[in-house]
């Protein structure tokens, strides 16, 4: 399959500003979800090939660093303008290689532009200190530093944003850069590299490498040294293998991983308001976002009516490739995703859970799941322990505060819940007492530039965003001054 968007966007390895092949020109294929066609052949770095970028990075961090902050928040401005002037094309390009709807993917451009205007205002405001010693006798100035040459490595489900939400921090800290995305959707991060030159950013600050055999490919990059942070996006699987990778030379890291939010709905929610809140936490992305509510539990009162607002909203949206302008929910990333989505669903209604609306595959070409809802989903079922990453909404009833909050916390992970409640008391209670590093209350969607993102437990370390987002990519230094 051809389009011009895919066309005009380069296929090969971005290393030290220029436009390189792969060793021995390897390729992968890129596939169109929607169709399960291939896309396009990308480069496919070899492990010689990942070196050479990060010593392109190497090469470049001492003169980038050098940068005033003035310049590097220029940069990232005009990046910010350029991938709005060119919004409509990257959506187009991301929907075909990752799925989702046309509007969501102009969506995430949007998103993804808002962190590079979030961190070129940062990029001026690193601060520092200056204090006396408690005796008296030496004064402390203590300031920031770009933490050095890093590694960045992000999902497919968002290939944009997640690239754009370390890139922009980076930038603006004075850090030169390798990054790798996913293999399924290598093609929006390439054409960002483009968009990084054209604003100004001098070579070898970004380097870009595509890659079918990750762990090969990375490792030894990660393990030389060279490199003195690793930002990485994805799996908590994966997450803890390049943990231990990271040890060997004590590398910082920030782990942004899995998933499992609970959704909670009181029974003096606003259930219009709650409908609302679970179709953006749950529908986003089609249900492949680690944001997204795996679990949602219901006060019994009000869960048969809760379940079938929720339904008729899920029944009414369309399933279909991405492209069409109609379509809410575009297929699932791949055939494995598809087939996870229903063996969980087969294992819930398996232990007792009912089915209120789709539970299954349409037919036909695509990797596409029909939007779902399950009630009487009981805590033994597996995707009340797994990442979903389909739209499977299952619901399960609570009786008290006690355990609405046992059952929450009752995962491994902790990035975030969402609480629906009309009792401000009991929402802060509830918010302090679940175990994430975000809640929504009375919200669906958490996710904005300006705020730190991030979890406790499994779902990682650090924050991505906010003003503390910078942090991630600058050291602390002390310095004594005897007086
Ligand atoms: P994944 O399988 O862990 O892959 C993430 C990235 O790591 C990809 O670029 C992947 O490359 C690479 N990778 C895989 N194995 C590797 C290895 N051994 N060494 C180095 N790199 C390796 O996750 P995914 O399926 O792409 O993404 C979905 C997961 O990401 C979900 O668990 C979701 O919750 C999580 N996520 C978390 C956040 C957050 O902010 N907390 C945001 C979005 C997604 P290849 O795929 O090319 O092999």
């Amino acid at each position: 399959m051809s389009d011009t968007v895919v066309e005009s966007v380069k296929k090969q390895l971005f290393i030290g500003g220029e436009w390189v092949d792969a060793a021995g020109g390897a390729t992968f294929d890129v596939l169109d979800p929607a169709t399960g066609q291939v896309l396009c052949a990308v480069a496919d770095a070899s492990p010689e090939d990942a070196r050479a970028a990060l010593d392109a990075a190497v090469a470049a961090q001492a003169g980038f660093a050098a940068t005033s902050p003035r310049e590097r928040a220029d940069i990232l401005t005009r990046a910010f303008e350029l991938l709005h002037e060119r919004a409509d094309d990257l959506a187009r390009l991301m929907t075909l290689e990752m799925g989702k709807p046309l509007a969501e993917a102009r969506g995430e451009i949007i998103y993804a532009a808002e962190f590079f205007r979030h961190f070129a205002a940062e990029a001026v405001r690193i601060d520092g200190g200056y204090a006396t010693a408690p005796a008296g006798n030496a004064r402390f100035l203590v300031t920031k530093q770009p933490v050095g040459p890093c590694i960045l490595i992000t999902p497919w489900n968002f290939p944009m944003a997640m690239g754009t939400r370390k890139l922009g921090p980076a930038i603006a800290a004075g850090c030169a850069s390798v990054i790798k995305p996913a293999h399924q959707t290598p093609l929006s991060m390439l054409a960002l590299m483009e968009i990084l030159a054209e604003a100004g950013l001098p070579a070898g600050v970004v380097n870009c490498v595509s890659a079918m055999r990750s762990g090969e490919t990375m490792e030894p990059l990660i393990r030389s040294g060279l490199a003195r942070k690793l930002s990485f996006t994805g799996s908590t699987k994966v997450g803890k293998i390049l943990l231990e990778q990271c040890a060997e030379k004590v590398m910082r890291t920030s782990m942004e991983l899995g998933g499992n939010a609970p959704f909670v709905v009181f029974e003096d929610a606003d259930l219009d308001e709650a409908v609302a809140g679970a179709m953006a936490a749950k529908m986003r992305n089609m249900g492949e976002a680690c944001t997204a509510a795996n679990r949602i539990y219901v006060h019994s009162s009000v869960i048969d009516e809760f379940g079938s607002k929720l339904s008729a909203k899920m029944a009414e949206l369309t399933v279909g490739p991405g492209l069409e302008p109609d379509t809410k929910v575009g297929p699932l990333i791949d055939d494995a995703a598809q087939a996870k989505v229903r063996e969980l669903v087969d294992d819930a209604v398996g232990q007792g859970a009912t089915v209120l609306t789709g539970g299954s595959a349409p037919q036909g070409e695509g990797f596409f799941f029909t939007p779902t809802v399950l009630t009487g989903v009981p805590q033994s079922a597996r995707m009340a322990h797994e990442e979903i990453f389909g739209p499977v909404a299952p619901l399960t009833p609570f009786e008290t505060e006690d355990e609405a909050v046992r059952l929450a916390n009752d995962t491994e992970f902790g990035l975030v819940a969402y609480v629906f409640t009309n009792d401000l008391r009991r929402g802060i209670r509830v918010a302090e007492a679940i175990e994430t590093g975000m809640v929504g209350l009375n919200q669906g969607v958490v996710s904005n530039p300006a705020a730190p993102f991030g979890g406790v437990k499994e779902s990682g370390l650090g924050r991505e965003g906010g003003s503390i987002g910078i942090d991630e990519f600058l050291e602390v230094k002390y310095v004594g001054i005897q007086m």
